[in-house]
């Protein structure tokens, strides 16, 4: 039996035994919310790592997951994404980063593909804020489920009722909440437990290098010392829905808590509830449709592709969510989209710089592959025998746009091999056009900063400097060959060719979009949705 299937069926009980005891997920949120404060409180509380604080590289904290690239430390942000896995409670968590800027969104909706739930964290004083709701909208595109953490709670902030309202009516999600705040945001006393009216209090650690004590309260404690406070959080509680398991599974409930990751407050309530009530890995749709059981031989999707983080040696690194069967490493699979072997002799698991080889996972498990110069964003890996195509990695809405040429005429063959490295990776998408006589390649990104990281790539990797120019545009639409000449005739408005063969109408501002189409009605011009 080849070492990947998992085709007798005492393997593939084991499979579906893992399976079920893992959880993999993303914290989202609006840069600032509190995710790196977050993350690092998680581990703590899993108790990876001793103290808070080793998990990212903030204030002179030790990095040890994120900035692996210059740009990254100069800028303090963190540009890629890896996971992190530990053990709580008998189950597996896969907790998977996600860049903090707004610009790298699109490696943030990739990751999105490779979960099975994520937390929206909200800052108490600000809410619902652009990010997070452009993210909640992939999460819902996905059919992604929600959990939502209310952080920052120990500052004043926005009424508890009022942040209820907003998921309600800005995005159509009804709070379940699990947990409640005993005390506005900024005079918290403790938490209201929902199953059974109990209160825990916590005794801070100072700035939240420890894991903060608890204390419990029975219901009769918490009404004689906390009185108004504690009767105001049951009543304002009992006007809400409880937990519906269905719905939020469904996405459109969301389990609530409230909590302040920075003094490790609320944090191992969530981690509890993740474990307890976030869904396993499950079958998961193929190309066509057909969902592949967890216990199906091995598959994976690769949601991530980045430049080694070894300078000394170049070598390409492969992110795959482990889908169905048992990965062993060393095994050779499939590679779906040649259908060429693929060896997993070096696999690893990521955590920042360090590696650690990894031997064996299972569905919901993430894997690194290094020497992955063959695999790109979205493509398929499957055992030997068990073939299987995962659908193709959703691509995003471009909104900038520039030309790219090299200033130095003798590195064009760099230049050309740089360019299709970032775009497999999915730094940026590349797109041409008829138009440009010299052949110049379009670079389109969702965020600016997506063309610094190309261009310091290309200089530090494949030693090639390169001028951009930008372009006027900042819209794309879907057209089809029919369009072309026509939208090509107006002025201010150019088609180019992606490399994955859609054809992108480029339009300065949508009203000119609106006047075009007025124009020319019969035209496609499809939006592309993020997560579309
Ligand atoms: P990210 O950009 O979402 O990763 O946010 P960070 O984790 O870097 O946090 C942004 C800022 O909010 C930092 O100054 C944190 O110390 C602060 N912060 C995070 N969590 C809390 C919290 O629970 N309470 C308070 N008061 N500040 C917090």
């Amino acid at each position: 039996m080849p070492p990947t299937s998992a085709a007798s069926p005492a393997a593939a009980s084991g499979v579906a035994a893992e399976a079920a005891r893992r959880r993999t997920f993303a914290v989202i949120s609006h840069p600032d919310a509190g995710k790196s404060t977050l993350t690092e409180a998680l581990a703590l509380h899993a108790r990876v790592i001793g103290e808070a604080g080793a998990v990212h590289g903030k204030s002179g904290r030790r990095a040890v997951i994120s900035d692996w690239m210059e740009m990254e430390q100069a800028r303090g942000i963190s540009v890629t994404s890896a996971a992190l896995q530990f053990e709580y409670q008998g189950h597996v968590v896969n907790l998977l980063d996600t860049p903090g800027h707004a610009d790298f969104s699109e490696d943030t909706y990739r990751v999105l593909a490779a979960v099975d739930c994520a937390v929206m964290l909200l800052d108490a004083a600000k809410g619902l804020e652009p990010q997070t709701l452009k993210l909640f909208d992939v999460c819902r595109h996905r059919g992604v489920p929600v959990v939502t953490f209310v952080n920052k709670w120990d500052r004043p902030g926005m009424h508890v009722l009022d942040l209820v309202d907003e998921l309600d009516q800005r995005i159509g999600l009804t709070a379940t909440p699990l947990n409640w705040p005993v005390g506005e945001a900024g005079t918290f006393h403790g938490l209201l437990d929902r199953d059974d009216e109990t209160m825990t209090t916590f005794e801070r650690a100072p700035g939240g290098a420890r894991i903060a004590e608890e204390q419990l309260l029975s219901a009769a404690e918490a009404k004689e010392r906390y009185a108004d406070a504690w009767g105001t959080a049951l009543d304002e509680v009992s006007l809400l829905d409880t937990l519906d398991l269905e719905t939020f599974h469904a996405g459109t409930s969301t389990p609530m808590l409230f909590g302040a990751a920075v003094v490790n407050v609320g944090v191992r309530q969530l981690l509890d509830a993740l474990v307890e009530l976030a869904p396993p890995p499950s079958a998961r749709p193929d190309a066509e449709g057909t969902p592949r059981p967890v216990e199906a031989p091995f598959s994976g999707l690769v949601f991530k592709v980045q430049a080694g983080m070894d300078k000394a040696h170049r070598d390409r690194l492969a992110f795959v969510r482990v889908c169905s069967g048992r990965f062993e490493r060393g095994a050779v699979v499939t590679h779906a989209a040649t259908g060429r072997p693929f060896a997993t002799k070096y696999a690893r698991t990521m955590l920042g710089r360090e590696r650690e080889t990894i031997d064996i996972a299972f569905p919901g498990d993430i894997v690194g592959l290094v020497n992955a110069n063959a695999l790109t964003v979205g493509d398929t890996l499957y055992a030997e025998g068990s073939p299987v195509a995962f659908p193709p990695m959703p691509s995003f809405a471009p909104e900038h746009f520039v030309t790219a040429r090299t200033t130095d005429t003798s590195k064009a063959k760099q230049f050309r091999r740089g360019i299709e490295q970032l775009a497999e990776e999915g730094v940026v998408q590349i797109l041409t056009s008829n138009r440009r006589g010299d052949g110049a390649p379009i670079l389109a990104a969702v965020g600016p900063l997506q063309f610094e990281v190309a261009t310091a790539r290309l200089g530090q990797e494949f030693g090639v400097p390169i001028a951009l120019d930008s372009l006027p545009y900042g819209l794309a639409r879907r057209t089809d060959a029919d369009g072309v000449a026509l939208l090509n005739a107006e002025a201010g408005v150019e088609v180019a060719e992606r490399r994955d063969g859609a054809l992108l109408a480029l339009f300065p501002d949508k009203w000119r979009l609106a006047s075009v189409q007025r124009r020319h009605p019969d035209v496609a011009l499809e939006p592309l949705v993020a997560g579309a």
